[in-house]
């Protein structure tokens, strides 16, 4: 068995499961010993009947007292019987699990596991698993693994397909040396592996954790040095000097520039005017005004005669970047060409757009990941813009480039134009790239993770913004917020109410698009008018939907988070966003910067669903700051450096199991091992790990 072999070779797992696995981004089985648990249930010692908790997940070591019932009420049927410890009397109960009653003798002493409630003022344990004594005591000394899933995939699949990848691949061998193991405290690597799925101690845990970071970080580090010699020695495909239309759109806006724009800019331009390819990342917090920056980049190509192109994450966005851009290169009286291409436009209608760019009639090229994937010629593409591509692994990052380098297949390739000004086009010949995210990540560390890119830093809001003021209540405020919510409108601005679920469901309880804006309608009738959207909807809708509420035709957006990344509608000034307890800081962080974009006052408002009275913690946080650096550093002091199981804010960095914030010492560990490796060491050193784990679809 080879750690590289695809997921089928296992068996057992046929082509059904393995798609499973391919939705879950597991391919290899090297892969799937890498898909880390994202928590581990630990049986917590038996307590006392008179020391249960409502509420808590307990266990208890009972003795049956009673003979068992078993009644049906519609489709449900329930299983009770009566057990006792000596220190007080419990009811048992288990629904649609008949079948248990035949072991339910009276007199029998066991430990049960289960939810402690009070159902009609008796004291319930719902639905406890039932062990023996012994086995409890065994199971207790162990974690149970429980795996992050995709639907139809279960626990029991990938507890079992780990169990016989680690029984038959034998020891996993290390790709780094001993020596070096030693020197920077890191644990072996099967070691590592097999205690992430079964862990004997919360010390085992975390060096394992530990491991798998560094080695995560280590080999993306690598790649990003790659990534870079090549950058350094790509010369730019065109050199593009400053020109007076980026001047005339920057005198033709409403506003000025903060100082922190035109310094990103005049580096821009700084990279641009220069013989190498500009690779430069613009960080900056949600409203710091980044778009303007990289729009005024796109007209510097279109003012050369080359072009640009901004690709965005969603469909959504793109779509508003190409409104704004046109509108904004009207306002100047500037004569540029600007085209939207996306995945979902008709054949006929990218047919179009494609002739378009390859005859190099449109200048600004705006579109989603499409940029990539339809074959699009370029006439003469100079620059190459992504807007909060923090999803952007290397990967990614490279194919962009090497796409618009026009390798593969001419995908991206470029015409005639720069044969003419750079002699024989060279595949060292790259576009201009401009990168733009609003991850906060420290200095320090953004440097180690964007070692292929500089940064410009944009540290500054516009100046007139207030800061957005907050709420952090239970579901009892609703009422008040539903009026401020009106009042706000009737005083001419809009606001987002945002929902996890797009319908309702059976098994989750959560608050939904659909019924909420029904209720809403009710609650409003024709005083306040509202708009409804949700990835499920057909692009056109999507756009329909932003569309009009861009425009202020409707007033209140119910809305999933597919507003999250970019959306700017200024005059919307509050946000109400419900289950905010079961969002992720930086999402939060990410969707509250939708509002607090223009110069009225704004205000969010998270609704704590979770109905446990006490203020939550996490969500305390984002109530108390506005600020996304800080933010990350609270979330982190909150959690502890020894948390391992808090929400990853650096998911969206495209890491499987190491987190930027937590496992920051081993990024920094990893970052210095790589520092002393010449050139041909780290080479050896990637490729070594990718004979062993990787096969050619696996990418970084
Ligand atoms: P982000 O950095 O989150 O991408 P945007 O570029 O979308 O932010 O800008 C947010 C809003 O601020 C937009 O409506 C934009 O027009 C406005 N804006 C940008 N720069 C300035 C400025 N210097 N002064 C005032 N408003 C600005
Ligand atoms: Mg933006």
């Amino acid at each position: 068995m080879r750690l590289s072999d695809p997921i089928e070779s296992l068996k057992g797992i046929g082509e059904k499961t393995a798609a499973l696995y391919h939705k879950a981004g597991v391919f290899s089985l090297w892969e799937l010993l890498t898909y880390v648990p994202r928590a581990y249930l630990q049986y917590p010692d038996p307590v006392d009947i008179r020391d249960l908790k409502i509420g808590s997940t307990s266990a208890v070591c009972l003795t049956i007292t009673g003979t068992p019932s078993l009644f049906h009420a519609r489709s449900l049927s329930v299983l009770s019987v009566v057990a006792e410890d000596g220190t007080g009397k419990i009811k048992l109960t288990w629904f649609n699990m008949p079948y248990l009653k035949k072991n339910l003798v009276n007199g029998m002493k066991r430990v049960f596991f289960g939810r402690v409630e009070a159902r009609g003022g008796v004291l319930t344990l719902e639905h406890p698993k039932m062990f023996k004594e012994e086995e409890y005591k065994e199971l207790k000394e162990k974690r149970e693994s429980i795996y992050p899933l995709v639907k139809g995939l279960t626990q029991a699949n990938v507890r079992k397909a780990v169990a016989t990848v680690l029984s038959e691949a034998g020891t996993i061998e290390d790709y780094l040396k001993p020596e070096t193991k030693e020197a920077l405290s890191l644990t072996d690597l099967d070691t590592a592996i097999r205690s992430i799925h079964s862990p004997s101690s919360d010390k085992e845990l975390f060096a394992a954790k530990k491991r798998l970071a560094f080695d995560e970080f280590l080999v993306f580090i690598l790649s990003v040095r790659k990534l870079k010699e090549k950058n350094e020695a790509a010369k730019a495909r065109y050199r593009l000097i400053e020109t007076a239309e980026a001047g005339r759109l920057i005198d033709s806006l409403p506003f000025a520039l903060t100082k922190a724009q035109l310094k990103a800019y005049r580096d821009c331009i700084a990279d641009m005017e220069s013989e190498h390819a500009m690779m430069r990342l613009v960080q900056g917090d949600v409203g710091s005004g980044k778009t303007i920056v990289a729009l005024l980049c796109l007209i510097t190509a279109a003012a050369n005669g080359c072009q640009g192109a901004m690709m965005a994450p969603t469909e959504v966005l793109a779509a508003q970047h190409l409104k704004k851009t046109t509108d904004l290169i009207k306002a100047a009286g500037l004569n540029i060409k600007t085209v939207l291409l996306t995945g979902s436009m008709s054949e006929k209608e990218k047919r179009i757009t494609r002739e378009l760019i390859a005859s190099g009639e449109a200048q600004i090229i705006i579109g989603t990941h499409a940029l990539i994937q339809e074959k699009v010629e370029y006439k003469a593409l100079a620059l190459v813009v992504t807007d909060e591509q923090h999803r952007f692994g290397v990967g990614q990052r490279e194919s962009f480039a090497e796409k618009a380098e026009g390798h593969d297949g001419q995908v991206m390739s470029t015409g005639g134009t720069d044969r003419d000004e750079l002699g024989v086009m060279s595949t060292n010949r790259s576009p201009h790239v401009l990168v733009m995210s609003a991850t906060p990540i420290p200095r320090t560390l953004a440097i180690i993770l964007y070692g292929d890119l500089d940064i410009s830093l944009m540290d500054e809001k516009p100046e007139e913004r207030l800061p957005i003021k907050n709420a952090l209540v239970d579901i009892r405020y609703r009422a008040k917020a539903y009026e401020f919510i009106k009042k706000q409108v009737e005083e001419g601005s809009q606001g987002y109410i945002i929902c996890p679920a797009i319908e309702a469901s059976e098994t989750m309880d959560l608050e939904n698009v659909e019924d909420y804006s029904e209720k809403l309608r009710g609650i409003y009738g024709d005083t306040v008018r509202i708009g409804v959207l949700h990835g499920k909807m057909k692009s056109a809708e999507k756009e329909k939907v932003m569309g009009d509420f861009a425009a202020g035709n409707t007033d209140v957006l119910v809305s999933t988070t597919v507003v999250e990344v970019g959306v700017d509608v200024p005059n919307a000034t509050v946000m109400l966003i419900e289950d905010a307890q079961r969002f992720g800081l930086a999402q939060l962080h990410q969707l509250r910067g939708r509002i607090g974009r223009g110069d009225k006052q704004s205000y969010c408002i998270f609704v704590d669903t979770s109905g446990d009275g006490e203020e939550n913690k996490r969500l305390a946080i984002l109530k108390n700051t506005n600020d996304g650096f800080k933010i990350a550093s609270e979330d982190l002091k909150l959690r502890g450096p020894g948390d391992m199981f808090g929400i990853r804010q650096s998911g969206e960095l495209g890491f499987k199991s190491a987190d930027i914030y937590n496992d920051a010492d081993m990024l920094e560990k990893a970052s210095a091992y790589v520092a002393t490796l010449t050139e041909d060491e780290a080479e050896g050193l990637l490729n070594g790990y990718a004979e062993k784990f990787m096969n050619e679809r696996v990418t970084l």
